[in-house]
């Protein structure tokens, strides 16, 4: 399940950036909504080498997502093993009698059962390790509350959708891994709806940007891509983390951008200004579908790769395991454990798409502003924010970037221009015509 929502996560987020825990050495500054003084925004910015503490942290981080990753398939070999599944199937049948109850039972044991074995990892991972690195400004009650909390939306979750696989399981033990894979399909879009409404709020706070000078200039972007009506919110990280981050989220109409306060106090104007375009660009070239889409005919294929190992393997050792279908619910263990081996080779193809579509709002987010160097300085800060690592190794990229490195997007950022040359932009066509008042896009934006 973790491998499930963590892929989902990770897909359908499109979160910006990719590094997750972040600090900032740098004293945060007061809010910087003045217009800055006009910048050469066409002056390249070095990608500047990492800090030693930002290499430690990448270090023992990688240390960590190895034991991570080894760890959970690990839990779910013993608990189908040791023939625990199987007694936990056989309590939930004795308390639940029916089909559907026992089925709910079994998940939400199972959930309790990982969540208290995971918990010292979860703890030194998302409590005392972004501590150590000054990366965090959470009190022990919130984040306790919280993976409480996401333990219930876990459960909720289970219980909702879990019996649609048994069920195609038990009626079409040859094709449900087909039919399952096509219903994810509306399941993720149905997720991705509620989650900025039902499942966001849940853990923070969500206003309307609140420095109104700023969001006048965002909005007044937003008209410019095409977006219509306030659809930017402010977040409360800073309960959480000193880390920066602005998202997309939602579907239909829940679909907003999301803005960490953390940033808003961290980056200047033009800096903010960019990455507010970079999402705009996931808004309008309709990456959030465009992810959904892909994670569906991955889970696919691990579906018919589940399919395919269970039906050697069960034969063999279904007397030890307790359950000789795939369609007992003893089984989802055995899905895990698979679910996580299939990630394996499948999560390297959705983060090398993923990394694709962050590549392209950059380019939208360029074309938009025009703020060259802006958009440089802001992933300099980035990166000594969030302890980033400008060039990380193969592996690294392979298996844990959704996004490009800091490193590649300075870069780009340094030698994309087509409009100093003339050239056409690849997304000029989506924005509307330039305002001619000073009253909405910034007043110094560069002259093309
Ligand atoms: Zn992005």
């Amino acid at each position: 399940m973790r491998y499930l929502i963590s892929i989902l996560v990770l897909f359908v987020l499109l979160h910006f950036p990719a590094l997750a825990e972040a600090q900032s050495p740098v004293p945060a500054p007061a809010t910087q909504i003045s217009t800055p003084a006009a910048q050469a925004e066409d002056t390249p910015v070095p990608v500047p080498p990492p800090t030693e503490k930002a290499l430690r942290h990448y270090e023992t981080g990688h240390l960590l997502w190895w034991f991570r990753t080894l760890w959970e398939l690990a839990l779910p070999a013993v608990i189908l093993f040791t023939g625990l599944s199987a007694k936990l199937r056989d309590f939930s049948r004795r308390l639940g009698r029916s089909w559907f109850f026992a089925l709910g039972i079994y998940f939400v044991l199972l959930a309790l059962l990982m969540y208290g074995a995971n918990w010292p990892l979860d703890y030194y991972q998302g409590f005392i390790r972004p501590h150590a690195y000054g990366l965090s400004n959470q009190t022990f009650a919130k984040w306790f509350g919280d993976s409480l909390k996401e333990l219930a939306v876990i459960s909720v979750l289970g219980v909702l959708f879990l019996w649609l696989p048994y069920l195609l399981l038990k009626k079409s033990p040859r094709r449900w891994w087909l039919y399952a894979g096509l219903a994810t399909i509306p399941i993720y879009f149905f997720i991705q709806l509620i989650r900025p409404v039902v499942f966001e709020p849940l853990f923070n706070k969500f206003t309307p940007v609140e420095n109104k000078v700023l969001e006048t200039k965002i909005l007044a972007l937003a008209e410019r891509a095409g977006i219509h009506g306030s659809r930017v919110y402010e977040v409360k990280k800073s309960v959480d983390t000193k880390t920066v981050n602005a998202y997309v989220t939602g579907f239909l109409g829940t679909k907003r951008i999301v803005l960490w306060d953390t940033m808003i106090n961290q980056l200047d104007e033009r800096e903010l200004l960019f990455v507010m375009g970079h999402e705009m660009g996931h808004y309008v070239l309709g990456h959030v579908v465009k992810g959904i889409l892909v994670l569906s005919a991955l889970s696919l294929l691990a579906f018919y790769g589940i399919h395919r190992a269970a039906t050697w393997l069960l034969p063999r050792a279904g007397k030890r395991l307790g359950f000789d279908q795939l369609s007992d619910i003893a089984s989802l263990p055995l899905i895990m454990l698979l679910l996580g081996i299939i990630s394996l080779v499948l999560t390297p193809v959705g983060f090398a798409y993923s990394r694709h579509l962050e590549h392209e709002a950059d380019r939208f987010g360029l074309e938009i502003t025009h703020y060259n160097h802006s958009a440089a300085t802001g992933f300099v800060r980035l990166q000594d924010t969030n302890l980033g690592i400008p060039r990380p190794g193969f592996l690294y990229i392979l298996m844990r970037s959704t996004h490009p490195s800091i490193g590649d997007r300075i870069d780009f950022f340094n030698q994309y221009k087509p409009w100093a040359h003339g050239e056409p932009s690849k997304y000029e066509s989506y924005f509307a015509p330039e305002p001619t008042t000073n009253t909405t896009i910034p007043a110094d934006r560069p002259v093309h």
